[in-house]
Formats: structure tokens, C-alpha cells, sequence
């Protein structure tokens, strides 16, 4: 690797590095492009750890990247699986209004998604809602029947082969340590060596706003790490559930609520909650990094977003060391489910950006500033989105950089 030159440098070979390296040279096959990832394999972090669920586009403000991304990025998402054989089922899912009194967030949820551009949305009744899903209580429910089921790191995986195809470089167990920006050009220290780039892109994920400061760039916010815990069902309880089942989410906050997954490897997933984690890769509850830990004391945006937010955060924790309080909470869109029907399972850290007045941010952030792109926040539905985003970026890029390159 010593002293290779590119055009455009990318770090991070998630599915938002690889998504949009692919569609680079997809667009400009003569450009120089490489990824560069500090694990020996791609898509070990979100990408590797999330809920797998093709998202239809339904909880997002209309207008909103995450609205037109996703919509966009669904359609885009099947078309590829198709082509490159990719299993994919549309399971659909369905929004439990568990009281009466859910029911006008779930209608503004049917509101938003159509507007969105959701094909097929219905509100449905009790008798229609145990067709779809015969075990779960409600008093009517959100039917999305396009919401479907993918395993994202095979996702990835052909966005990089295609990549490569492509005449593109990945270097793995690269992590970028050091960038200078000089006149024309930016050098990338890893610890495999420098790279020589004119451009950079920045789809770091959790350690995104780290990377935007080692290029001395301004962001104004902090990636803060949100573990999501799973259980799983038995097989002998796979049968309790269909499809998806989600509750109605809490509009104060931007996760969505524990529900139930049938993912594509056949497994049945109960949650994920989101609690904040002590380490940006924070997977299991002991882990901890006091970097980590002082860089967030240190944020004028944590303090803020702890004082906003501290008693749906403590329900968080308790939840998380409560498996019986988790089970009420599951139980009340599955009443039949039971302690013995679930076994410990695996988790995710979220890369949530929060701004300095403790808001966590909406939307995706993407910004480009002078040789940079950065990706700021691209939590859920990112993956569902891959397509869109990668192809936007890749867009600014080509008007951005295109003349010098
Ligand atoms: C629990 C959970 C559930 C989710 N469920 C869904 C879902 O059902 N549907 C959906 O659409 N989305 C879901 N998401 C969101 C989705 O997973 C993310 O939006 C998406 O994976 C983001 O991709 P990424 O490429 O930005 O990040 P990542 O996959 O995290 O990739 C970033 C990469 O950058 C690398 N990197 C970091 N720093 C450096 C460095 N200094 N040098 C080199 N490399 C570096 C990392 O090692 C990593 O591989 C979920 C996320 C979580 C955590």
C-alpha cells in the first residue's frame, strides 16, 4: 500500500463506504478509488449487526433524506437482490395500536408514510390484524405490506465484489490513524501504510465525527453509541410470529421501540431497546473506554441531551438488566409469550449524532466541505437505504470533485 495515490479515498467498508465506492466507479470507471477498513473483514460493525429489515419508509417527516432515501433505497435494494440473486422476502409488517389512544399516532403514521410515497399502506382491525399475525393483541394495526427481510452484510459483500470488479482497491485491517491536508492533495496514515488521495469520503460510522477531526473539520456534533440488545425465540415459539411486529413508537425518541423480527436466516429477534453504551463499540454491557467516556463528558450536547432525555434513558437501562421487565414489554404486543420462549441474543451499537444543544439528529447528515465528504449520521433505516445514499454521494462527488480529477 505504501505511498499508493487515488483520486478518492474512502474510510469505512460498511455498507454506506462499499454502497457508494461501487456506484463511484459505476458512474467514473476512470477514476482511482479505494476503501480502506480497520477490521480484517467489511461490514463487522451496524452493518454486520442490525435488525436486517428492509424498511418501507413510513415513521420519516415527508421531504426528509430519510424519507426520500428510503422510499428510493427499498425499490433500488429489491432490484439488486433480484440481480444478484440475494435472497430477500417481502414479509411485510404490521403497527400495533395496543390502546385506543395510540390510535391517532398510528393514523399520522398511515398519513406520513403515504405522503412518503409507501405503496399499499391500510389501517386494520383486530380481525384482519390476527390473519396477518394471529398471535398479537391490538386494536388495529398499520399494515406495510412491502416491508421486507435481507441479510445486509451479503448486501455488502456484493457491493465490494462489484467494486473490485470494477478495477477498485479495499484494504482491510487499515485503520486510518493520521490525515494531512495540503494544497491538491491528502494524505491517509493507516496503520498498513500512507495512502495518497485528492478526495476523502468519510463513512466511518461510529467513529465518523473522529475522522471528520483528524481532517480539522468543524462538525458540531458527536457520534454518541446506542447498544441494542436482542433476545431470541425458540424455535419452538418461531411460530408465535409471522412477519414484523413493531408498537407504535414514542414520537419524543428516534429509535423504535422493541419489536419482533422473522430475519432472513430463519431466526425470530425480540428488540432491539437502546441504551446508551459506555464504548463506541460497546457490544456487550461490561465494555468500556474511558476516551470514550471523558470525550462525551467533555460535550456540551451530552449534558443537554442527558438532561432531555434521562428518564426514557433509565428506562433503557433498567429494561436492559430486566429481562422480566423486557418480557412485559414484549408481551404487551405478544401476551402469549413467555420467559421460557426467549434465550439471550445478540446486540448492535447504533452511531446516533447529537448536536450541541443535546438534540439527537433527525435525519441523515451528509455534508461536503472543500477536498471532504462526510457522512454524520446515517442510523436506521441506513441500510435500507445503502443504494440511495451511496448513489447521492456519489453524485456530489462526481459535481464536486469531477473537474479535478
Ligand atoms: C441494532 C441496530 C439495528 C438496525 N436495524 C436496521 C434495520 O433493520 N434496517 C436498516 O435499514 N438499518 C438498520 N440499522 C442501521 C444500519 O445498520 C446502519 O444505518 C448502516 O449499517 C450504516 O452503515 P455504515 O457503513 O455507515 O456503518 P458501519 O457498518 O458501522 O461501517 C463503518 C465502518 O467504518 C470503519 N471505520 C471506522 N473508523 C475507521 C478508521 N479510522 N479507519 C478505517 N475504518 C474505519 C468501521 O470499522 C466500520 O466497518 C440498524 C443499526 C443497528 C446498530
Amino acid at each position: 500500500m505504501e505511498s499508493s495515490q487515488y483520486d478518492i479515498v474512502i474510510i469505512g467498508g460498511g455498507i454506506l463506504g462499499l454502497s457508494t465506492a461501487m456506484q463511484l466507479l459505476e458512474r467514473s470507471p476512470q477514476w482511482r478509488v479505494a476503501v480502506v477498513e480497520k477490521e480484517e473483514e467489511l461490514a463487522t460493525h451496524q452493518t454486520g449487526h442490525n435488525s436486517g429489515v428492509m424498511h418501507s419508509g413510513i415513521y420519516y417527516r415527508p421531504g426528509s433524506r430519510k424519507a426520500q432515501f428510503c422510499v428510493a433505497g427499498l425499490n433500488n435494494m429489491i432490484k439488486f437482490c433480484e440481480e444478484n440473486e440475494i435472497e430477500f422476502q417481502q414479509c411485510g409488517k404490521v403497527i400495533v395500536a395496543l390502546h385506543e389512544s395510540e390510535l391517532g399516532r398510528l393514523q399520522d403514521l398511515y398519513e406520513r408514510g403515504t405522503a412518503n410515497g409507501v405503496r399499499d399502506l391500510e389501517i386494520v382491525g383486530p380481525e384482519r390484524l390476527k390473519e396477518i399475525e394471529p398471535h398479537t393483541a391490538g386494536v388495529r394495526a398499520l399494515w406495510a405490506p412491502h416491508t421486507g427481510i435481507v441479510d445486509f452484510t451479503k448486501v455488502a459483500a456484493a457491493f465490494a465484489n462489484k467494486f473490485q470488479q470494477a478495477g477498485g482497491d479495499i484494504f482491510t485491517g487499515a485503520a486510518v490513524k493520521k490525515i494531512t491536508r495540503s494544497t491538491g492533495s491528502v494524505a491517509l496514515e493507516t496503520t498498513k501504510g500512507t495512502l495518497q488521495a485528492k478526495y476523502l469520503i468519510n463513512c466511518a460510522g461510529l467513529y465518523a465525527d473522529k475522522v471528520a477531526s483528524m481532517t480539522g473539520e468543524n462538525i458540531g456534533v458527536r457520534i454518541i453509541p446506542f447498544r441494542g440488545e436482542y433476545y431470541t425465540l425458540r424455535q419452538e415459539s418461531h411460530h408465535l410470529v409471522s412477519g414484523l411486529i413493531y408498537p407504535v413508537p414514542d414520537p419524543q425518541f428516534p429509535f423504535l421501540g422493541v419489536h419482533f423480527t422473522r430475519n432472513i436466516k430463519g431466526h425470530v429477534e425480540a428488540g432491539p431497546n437502546a441504551v446508551m453504551a459506555l464504548r463506541r463499540e460497546g457490544y456487550r454491557k461490561r465494555d468500556f473506554s474511558l476516551g470514550d467516556s471523558l470525550g462525551n463528558l467533555a460535550y456540551p450536547g451530552f449534558w443537554k441531551m442527558a438532561l432531555k432525555y434521562w428518564k426514557i434513558g433509565m428506562g433503557e437501562v433498567y429494561r436492559s438488566y430486566s429481562r422480566r421487565v423486557f418480557l412485559r414489554d414484549l408481551q404487551r404486543l405478544l401476551p402469549e409469550i413467555q420467559n421460557s420462549d426467549l434465550a439471550s441474543g445478540g446486540s448492535g451499537v447504533r452511531a446516533q449524532a447529537v448536536a450541541r444543544d443535546g438534540s439527537l439528529l433527525d435525519d441523515f447528515s451528509i455534508i461536503q466541505s472543500g477536498d471532504a465528504i462526510h457522512v454524520l449520521n446515517a442510523p436506521s433505516p441506513g441500510a435500507t437505504s445503502s443504494l440511495a445514499i451511496g448513489e447521492h454521494i456519489a453524485g456530489l462527488a462526481i459535481e464536486n470533485f469531477g473537474a479535478a480529477v
